[in-house]
């Protein structure tokens, strides 16, 4: 309804912004773009907010709430294998996540937004932040610090992310716990070198650091209850010198995932003790620094009955998808979930020709969303934000 009105130049921006992508913290061009656009419609822009941040404030008729609405604008280091005829002009940089498309579907939004302001008492403020893949600082923290949650106050906050495991046509749309905290984990075995034929005469870091990468995953076993959910993924290890020599030193990388705040905080003493208890059990020590990344991303349950309604209203009962389970990635939509209520829905973006198995995931070189999903993702942002100040000014 909104969305098809407007979608010509949302897909224009949208592979303008994709052969054009940039890494967090250096979205410069994205965000002049944005800001060009939202002074073309007449809003309050404010640049450089938190980084390269632009904020777009649209004023209603008259006073009341304020919704919000976010995108985030940065591309992944990655080589695009994508073969698009708009595919990245810069070698090394790529929109695999999809946030080219959620900027200019919220800049569809925005042309919406601003054709009914006649008829919106309250205000909408438009979000574009940058550096959501720069766990652990996120872009998020950066623009709340500056005040981007005030002047106007705001109220309630809308997201969206392009999600291929979903088809295009269908918003999945949960309540609660909906995506994972994501910290990161650097441990670094101590040990004795000695020859390889006389183990006796060293303490080997890299038997010690098998028990520590086994021992790690009896914490989500037998620490965390069967009822709740935790992930430890060790990604990296390097040692050793030579086949033929016992090393002295290991260092392992990896990530923790999980959903419920306590658990998240139970985490840090968890590993720490098993990976020094592991290292010592073998005469070696382990030094552990244990980073917290974004936290668990936990969808407000009126702004998700909001969200469910504004989808149902112009596309049906079939384009909702009632989200049955989180996922254990991570957003730094998360930091603005904590200040205010928020949702983030899922866009589903995968072609219905393509088999759920075999579409490329995010993140992924090959990744390619359907721009069929855009008139979705723009209607669930305009309807949204109508709906929360229809709700808020009765
Ligand atoms: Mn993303």
């Amino acid at each position: 309804m909104y969305g098809e009105k407007f979608l010509s130049r949302v897909i224009e921006w949208r592979r303008d912004i994709h052969s054009h992508p940039e890494l967090s913290q250096n979205e410069q061009r994205t965000s002049e773009l944005v800001a060009g656009v939202l002074e073309g419609l007449g809003l309050e822009v404010t640049r450089n907010v938190g980084g390269f941040g632009v904020v777009g404030l649209l004023h209603g008729k008259s006073d009341g709430k304020t919704v919000a609405l976010r995108a985030d604008m940065d591309a992944l280091p990655l080589n695009e294998e994508t073969g698009l005829s708009y595919a990245s002009q810069t070698q090394g940089v790529m929109h695999a996540c999809g946030h080219d498309t959620h900027v200019a579907m919220m800049l569809g939004a925005a042309c919406a937004l601003s054709e009914v302001r006649e008829k919106i008492q309250g205000n909408v403020k438009f979000i574009f932040q940058p550096a959501e893949e720069l766990n652990p600082t996120g872009g998020a923290p950066g623009m709340i610090r500056e005040g981007v949650l005030e002047n106007p106050h705001v109220d309630g906050i809308f997201a969206l992310h392009v999600w291929p495991v979903f088809e295009t046509g269908k918003i999945a749309i949960r309540s609660g716990e909906c995506m994972a905290a994501s910290d990161r984990i650097f441990l670094t075995v101590h040990g004795k070198t000695a020859h390889g034929s006389r183990p006796d005469q060293g303490h080997d870091a890299i038997v010690a650091s098998a028990h520590i990468i086994t021992g790690l995953q009896a914490i989500v076993s037998r620490s965390v209850s069967p009822l709740d959910s935790a992930v430890v993924t060790i990604g990296t290890i390097h040692g050793g010198y030579r086949y033929n020599v016992i090393p002295d030193t290991v260092k392992l990388e990896g990530t923790v995932r999980t959903l419920n705040p306590e658990i998240q905080s139970s985490m840090p003493d968890l590993i720490t003790r098993t990976a020094k208890g592991m290292a010592e059990s073998l005469g070696c020590s382990c030094d552990v620094e244990y980073v917290k990344g974004y936290p668990p991303l936990v969808n407000d349950s009126t702004l998700a009955g909001i969200a469910v309604d504004a989808v149902r209203k112009i596309h049906g009962e079939d384009a909702v998808i009632i989200a049955d389970e989180p996922d254990l990635a991570a957003e730094d939509f998360a930091f603005f979930a904590r200040e205010r209520p928020a949702v983030m829905a899922w866009l589903g973006c995968r072609p219905s020709d393509v088999d759920v198995k075999t579409a490329p995931k995010l993140h992924n070189t090959r990744f390619c969303p359907d721009e069929g999903c855009f008139v979705y993702g723009i209607d669930y942002l305009v309807q949204s934000s109508l709906n929360f100040l229809l709700r808020s000014s009765r």
